[in-house]
């Protein structure tokens, strides 16, 4: 099988993925479990298994209940598509293991498949509610952390991390921590940092610092060419969650391994 088929059927995967981590999404803190048959938001009716085809079922219904016609959220379709394009890029960074050490390939990325759900599910949610749940936050946190005592770079097997690497989350968020205590939650949100904490232990200290000064560099581009352009009333005021930010910096450092020097060798000409 070539890369391409590779390719396509990891994004059909993610896509299924996807569709699974909006259920998570929605139904989290709602009261209603992950056990139970998807409903329609607005008549409740049960949704038939065709109803609930990633991409393909929101695209032929032309993004709307086919009872009541509301309008499906087209967060749905982007999160199947997102999750679908990441597990993707994940798959194209371990491809060349796939030939020789098979089981190693599926190992890592079934390990960055789990972590970069978790993100997207914490992105999505700071994006609609502008808050980062504890218990999704403290679960990466937890994860990240007993992952580098198995994971390293790209060879799996339990071995002790070094001490620096046993506190590189918790280095990196200790200045945003000062800045939200001193700033009494005004200058930076706390879930911010704890983000940052997870960050480092699936990233390491270089890798990490680097993935947070993107989240910055990216979430600054973003606010100016907002306020350029003036979209819908936005101001300096308007809260920009900056958990998405943070997590697209660690998606590009996870896929391209790039630490404080390579990253600095990018604005040496
Ligand atoms: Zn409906």
């Amino acid at each position: 099988m070539d890369d391409i088929a590779i390719g396509i059927i990891i994004f059909f995967f993610g896509t299924i993925i996807g569709s699974f981590l909006n259920v998570v999404i929605y139904r989290f803190q709602s009261g209603r479990g992950l056990g139970g048959r998807s409903i329609c938001m607005s008549c409740s009716r049960t949704l038939s298994w065709f109803e609930l085809v990633p991409l393909a079922s929101f695209i032929v219904q032309d993004g709307r209940c086919r009872t009541c016609k509301t309008r499906i959220s087209p967060q749905y379709l982007i999160v199947e598509a997102l999750t679908g394009f990441i597990f993707m890029l994940l798959t194209l960074k371990y491809i060349a293991l796939l030939p020789a050490h098979t089981s190693l390939f599926v190992a890592l990325l079934v390990y960055a498949m789990y972590f970069f759900s978790l993100l997207v599910v914490i992105s999505v949610y700071d994006f609609r509610h502008k808050i980062i749940p504890d218990k999704l936050v403290y679960t990466f946190i937890v994860c990240a952390f007993l992952g580098q005592f198995f994971v390293h770079g790209t060879s799996v097997g339990f071995a002790m991390p070094s001490a620096l690497a046993l506190f590189s989350g918790l280095i990196i968020a200790l200045p945003f921590a000062l800045i939200w205590y001193f700033s009494q939650g005004r200058a930076m949100g706390l879930g911010d940092a704890k983000l940052m904490i997870g960050i480092g232990y699936l990233l390491g200290l270089s890798q990490g610092v680097v993935a947070v000064m993107l989240g910055f560099i990216f979430g600054a581009v973003t606010a100016l060419s907002l306020l350029l352009l003036r979209r819908s009333r936005f101001t300096m005021k308007s809260e920009i969650p900056f958990g998405p930010f943070l997590a697209v910096g660690a998606l590009v450092v996870f896929l391209y391994t790039i630490d404080i020097p390579t990253f600095l060798s990018f604005f040496q000409s």
